[in-house]
Formats: structure tokens, sequence, C-alpha cells
């Protein structure tokens, strides 16, 4: 696997590219941040936030130090809050799909959508993988992706005046029956049962619409799809009294949530064990020297998979990159509270800020 001269030469020169920009990944842009590194995050999903945004965001969280308790949402907002100082390139919605070592020590990455960076390191912050959405299993459904068949909502306007179908019975699919109910032509929702997994005000509001008929549910399963001349018209749907019927559609919108894939990073040549990367605990590097790998991914002795646990990681980790990057020099340990330098990469202090050499005098051993 190698990039062409061509493509690297088109890439964005960095200190870091952290794979995930899950709570970890948010907190390893600031530690890098702390030690003057900069860092382009990339993530798979959409938003960022990792399983906090995509599994429990209303949910509260009670174990983050000095954080008596606050959701899932409000701590990737003030995660991000936090680094919005260090300004980190922010690039979702797209997977990283090559990590390639390079003889002079340094990274290719490349994003599957096309996106270049030369790294001086690595940090992979993937969780439990990159989300992917669970998709729709029937002969087909592949070649209507993008067209007539969504698993995101990119742009609620192409589906104003058309006839919708939308399956699953969580919060994302009760959402958007709710928010397209009164735009689209007709909405039909099609749960593999009565029972839903979505907020009860949003079941009762749906089951609302059904009664005055403004939208319909169904209970039951697609068996296939019917196309005319290339295009999707309408599914079978093997519904719960034992009857197929057929449901004309112009567009189908699909919300079964998202499953964890490790994906890619299985192909780096990183030594694994079951689906975790192998760490040591000083450093939180990998088998490949180079790349490090912080939170619910990593694998030590002693690992629990807690947000706290991966915030210490990234603390090392950021100590490592920066000796890494800056061999043969000692990098001092600096208090936030005293230190003017990383005051003045905060944007806290008017001060004017200690110079690098500055900086290893005044330190705390
Ligand atoms: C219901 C629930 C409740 C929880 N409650 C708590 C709690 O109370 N306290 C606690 O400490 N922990 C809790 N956890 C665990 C906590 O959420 C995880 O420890 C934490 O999210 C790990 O953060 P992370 O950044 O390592 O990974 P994640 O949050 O999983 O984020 C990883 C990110 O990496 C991205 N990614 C992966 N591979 C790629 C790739 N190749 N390219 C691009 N992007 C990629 C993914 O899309 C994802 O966004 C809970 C977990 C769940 C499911």
């Amino acid at each position: 696997m190698s990039l062409s001269h061509e493509r690297s030469k088109l890439a964005t020169v960095t200190d870091a590219v952290i794979v995930g920009a899950g709570p970890v990944g948010l907190f390893q842009v600031f530690e890098l941040g702390l030690l003057g590194l900069r860092a382009e995050v990339i993530d798979s999903l959409p938003v960022i936030g990792g399983q906090c945004i995509e599994l429990y965001p209303d949910k509260p969280i009670y174990d983050i130090p000095a954080v008596p308790v606050c959701t899932g949402r409000e701590l990737i907002e003030r995660l991000h809050e936090q680094i919005r100082t260090f300004n980190p390139g922010l690039h979702l919605g797209q997977e990283v799909t090559e990590v390639v070592p390079r003889a002079d020590g340094r990274f290719d990455v490349a994003t599957s959508r096309g996106l270049r960076f030369d790294a001086g390191a690595v940090i992979i912050a993937g969780g439990v993988g990159s989300f992917q959405p669970r998709r729709l299993s029937v002969e087909g459904a592949d070649r209507h992706e993008g067209t007539s068949i969504h698993y995101r909502v990119k742009d609620a306007a192409r589906f104003v005046g058309k006839d919708l179908v939308i399956l699953g019975g969580g919060d994302s699919a009760l959402d958007w029956t709710l928010e397209l109910a009164d735009k689209a032509g007709s909405v039909v929702l099609i749960h593999r049962r009565a029972e839903f997994r979505a907020a009860p005000a949003s079941v009762a509001k749906m089951l609302a619409l059904c009664e005055e008929g403004r939208l319909d549910f169904m209970e039951g399963q697609v068996q296939s799809l019917v196309e005319q001349d290339g295009k999707l018209k309408s599914l079978r749907v093997l519904a719960r009294d034992g009857v197929t019927r057929t449901v004309s559609l112009d567009q189908l919108l699909v919300f079964w949530g998202l499953h964890p894939k490790l994906g890619p990073i299985a192909q780096w040549g990183l030594q694994l064990q079951r689906r975790n990367i192998l760490v040591d605990t000083a450093r939180f590097e990998t088998s490949v020297p180079g790349i490090f790998a912080v939170g619910d991914i990593n694998e030590y002795p002693g690992k629990k998979k807690l947000i706290l646990s991966g915030f210490h990681e990234t603390a090392l980790a950021a100590f490592a990159v920066k000796e890494r990057l800056n061999p043969g020099e000692k990098v001092h340990l600096q208090y936030t509270t005293t230190s003017p330098l990383l005051q003045r990469r905060l944007g806290v202090s008017g001060e004017r800020g200690a110079s690098e050499g500055e900086e290893r005098t005044a330190v705390r051993a």
C-alpha cells in the first residue's frame, strides 16, 4: 500500500493525525496543544462525540472528575469548547483508510474522501471502531444507496413532496417521521413490532398523527424491493398478520442504528488482541513506532474502558509524540496554573509568553 508522490504533494502537513473524534480523541487535541503540537482530527461520523453522541447523548454521566453530572452531549460540548483555542482541523464524515509509515519516520494518511495528510505521528482514538449504519440486506439495496435508499438525512429538502417509507423504531426513525410527516407527500413508518425504543413522547405523537390520518404505521419486515426501469418503485413487506403487502414509494429512509466496525484499522499492521490495539503504558505507543492508541481501542494489563482512563492516556501519548518530533530534547512537565507558556498557548494570558527555551527552564521536574 503506497501513496503516489503526486498525491502526497497535496497533503496537509501536521504534527499529528488523530483518528476518531470521540471524547478521548477530542481531549488528545488539548494535550497535544498544550505541548505546542497541532492536530488534524478525522471521524467517519458526521458529528464529533463518538459513543457519547451516538449512543447516549441525553443520559447522565457521573464519573467525570470534578463534574458531578453531565449528559453525553454536554460532555462533548465542553470538550469542544476546551479545544477550540487550539483550532484543530476537524474532518468529519470520512474514514481514515490508509496509514503508511515513510522512510523519513513520518506518515502518509488518507481518508475515504480523498484527503491526504503528512503527519509526524498518528494517534488512534477509534473507540470500538468506525460506526456504520445497519444496512438493509435485501437483494439490490446497495444499487439504490444514496439515490433512493438513505441511511442518513444530509438534506431534508430532497424529501419534500415525496412518498416516503421510513424503517426503524428508535429515536432517529421517529424524529424523522415526525419531522417529515407534514412536508412529504406521504409517510409510512415500518417497524418489525409495535414496541419502540424511541422516546415515549415521540411515539405518542406518531400514534396521534396516525389517528389523524397524517401518516401510516405498519408492523412488518421488508422482504424484497420492486424496481421499474432500474428505479426503486415499491417494497414487498411481510406484515404482522402474515400477509405480504406492496408499499409504493419514492424514497426509503432506513434508521436501524449504527454498529461499530474496526474497519481499516485492522489493516495497518498493528499488533492486536482480539479487536483492540496493544500498547505500552508509558507512551501508549503501538507495535509500530510513531502510531499511538488511546481510549477504548487500546489494550494493556488492567485496561478499563472508561472516559477518564482515556483522558490519562492522552497526556502520556502527547508527551511521547513531542519527544518523537523533537528527538534528544527533554519534554518537561508544566502546570497550566503557573506556566506563562502554557497560558499563552491556551490564549488565557495577556502576558508576554515564555519562549521554548524558557519553557525548559521554568519547569517542575
Ligand atoms: C450506554 C453507554 C454508557 C456509558 N457510560 C459511561 C460512563 O458513565 N462513564 C464512562 O467513563 N464511560 C461510559 N461509557 C463508555 C465511554 O462512552 C467510552 O469509554 C468512550 O466513548 C471512549 O471514547 P473514545 O474516544 O475512545 O471512543 P469512541 O467514543 O468510541 O469514539 C471513537 C470514534 O472514532 C471513530 N472512528 C473509528 N475508526 C475510525 C476510522 N478508521 N476513521 C475515522 N473515524 C474512526 C468512530 O466513528 C468514533 O466516533 C459508556 C458507554 C456506553 C455505550
